[in-house]
């Protein structure tokens, strides 16, 4: 026996067999809504969805990056605005200040002995 099934989209009756009917009963299926036209519609629309998905999703990559770039900028501005503690450089006594609290334990150095020490 074969059930008729009237067309949601198109209003068109269409042949529902009992084999389809058992087949998706198998699969824990509900009867089809749709014609096998408008289905197969309906697949090409939700394929175009995918399509037009991964399209912006292209055009989104480069916004992620333009937004990564703008965290690492943060950071760098946080590493800048970090609190400096005045300090006597120990090589040539010259007021400096450093990115550490001196705790006397350990030589500071102004940027240029810093840098000459470092370049030898
Ligand atoms: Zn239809
Ligand atoms: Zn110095």
């Amino acid at each position: 026996m074969t059930t008729e099934i009237i067309c949601q989209q198109c209003d068109t009756s269409f042949a529902y067999p009992d084999a389809e009917h058992d087949f998706r009963q198998l699969r824990g299926l509900a009867r089809p809504l749709l014609c096998p036209e408008c289905r197969k519609r309906e697949r090409n629309r939700r394929n175009g969805d995918l399509v037009n998905l991964y399209k912006s999703t292209d055009s989104f990559d480069p916004f992620l990056l333009g937004e990564n770039s703008q965290v690492g900028g943060g950071h760098r501005a946080m590493r800048d605005a970090r609190t400096m503690h005045n300090a006597t450089c120990a090589a040539c006594g010259a007021a400096t200040k450093v990115p550490f609290v001196p705790r006397g334990d350990r030589p500071v150095y102004c940027k240029d002995c810093f840098n000459a020490r470092n370049g030898r």
